[in-house]
């Protein structure tokens, strides 16, 4: 369990029976605020406790009902009843849910759940584990708890090195681990100008040990040595023999208890894990993390959005720091490929990677508690 729980604003005009509201209202086109916008807009300041939400047990899980969530974050709805959509609307967010899905839609972009969004008797349900560790962090962070400081120290991970090429696109000569380190060297250089204490777990071709499962285990220890404030694995994807797919992906550690997204294939197995890892203790702060980079990399790379989603990484598992895996793009798209090949498009995902970064960290130092202001000291009192 997150130690310290959520905290949630409740509602001072606490009135459900008007917020799920069925309507056929068009929808309007969404939209991309700013989070540090979202972050200002609390709502009001009287607080409750996740405890004080009825909780309804679906599929042996706990699960809320979206109506509940809806009044205590103090958001507005609408149902499509012929769509099983329910949209919920603030100041500066939408978000939309389908009854029987796991991807949400978070001001355009796309998150998958956990665990699927539950439709029964009229209302659609959230998972408990969704809502604490991976919604509400995204729709209102200041009411996590403990908050995190603004990020000093950033390791960045290049994925793969030495033996372990990663992913390849042998016509076009292009290897994973060589475009990894470049990205890294660009965006250190972007994060250093911007003062931030930046170290990377390999700054050569290298695997960090005599197997994959070491040196995934030496990555994690350099970032946990460094005392990191985050963690940035940088990766390309690849489908091959499928060539078509493109696009963006960015990754978390799994959050106990929920299958990681590459579980959810027809022939795979349920591979939840019921021990919570040491990064669970910072999945609301991945889950964050992860929505800026996202949001960030997409925004700067103009890629297909293939989604937020979760995998059993064993570079971040043993991380006492929140942490992201991003797939930038394909090596296997030849498109894509192409682009990844010049260092123009290599500067472009670090200054997306950088923008992330820059946005989750102004976020945080805006919902840190600010210092008292200290007593003015009267000019008769002062010593001269
Ligand atoms: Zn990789």
């Amino acid at each position: 369990m997150f130690p310290a729980g959520l905290r949630l604003a409740l509602v001072a005009t606490f009135a459900p029976a008007a917020l799920l509201a069925v309507d056929s209202a068009p929808r309007v086109a969404p939209t991309r605020p700013g989070l540090a916008a979202a972050a200002a807009n609390q709502g009001p300041a009287a607080v409750g406790k996740p405890s004080s939400l009825p909780v309804t047990r679906l599929i042996g899980l706990e699960y809320f009902a979206l109506r509940d969530v809806t009044a205590l974050l103090g958001f507005k709805s609408t149902w499509v009843e012929s769509t099983r959509r329910l949209t919920l609307l603030d100041a500066t967010n939408r978000i939309e849910l389908t009854g029987g899905s796991r991807e949400i839609a978070v001001n355009g972009l796309r998150v998958f759940l956990g665990n699927p969004i539950i439709q029964r008797g009229g209302l659609l349900f959230i998972s408990k584990t969704d809502l604490e560790r991976c919604l509400t962090p995204l729709l209102r962070p200041a009411l996590l708890g403990p908050l995190l400081g603004r990020p000093r120290i950033i390791v960045l991970d290049p994925g793969h090195g030495g033996q372990d090429n990663g992913m390849e696109n042998k016509p076009l000569k292009l290897k994973e681990k060589a475009l990894t380190l470049d990205v890294a060297q660009r965006l250190k250089k972007l994060l250093e100008a911007r003062g931030y204490q930046v170290v990377l777990t390999r700054t050569d071709d290298r695997q960090l040990g005599p197997d994959k499962q070491t040196d995934f285990l030496a990555r994690a220890d350099i970032t946990n040595r460094a005392k990191a404030d985050l963690l940035v694995s940088i990766h390309f994807n690849s489908l091959y023999p499928d060539t078509k797919t493109s696009g963006t992906e960015v990754y978390t550690f799994t959050r106990a208890g929920q299958r990681s997204d590459r579980s959810w294939g027809a022939v795979e197995k349920d591979d939840a894990e019921t021990t919570p890892s040491e990064i669970n203790r910072f999945d609301p702060w991945s889950a964050l993390l992860a929505h800026c980079m996202h949001r960030e990399v997409i925004g700067t790379l103009k890629t297909f959005d293939r989604g937020q989603k979760t995998m059993h990484s064993i570079v971040l598992r043993g991380l006492k720091c929140p942490a992201v895996l991003v797939e930038s793009v394909f090596l296997s798209n030849d498109s894509e490929a192409r682009r990844a090949a010049t260092p123009a498009y290599l500067q472009q995902i670090a200054e997306g990677l950088a923008s992330g970064i820059g946005a989750y960290a102004d976020l945080l130092e805006k919902i840190s508690p600010k210092p008292a202001a200290r007593p003015a000291v009267s000019p008769s009192n002062s010593k001269s």
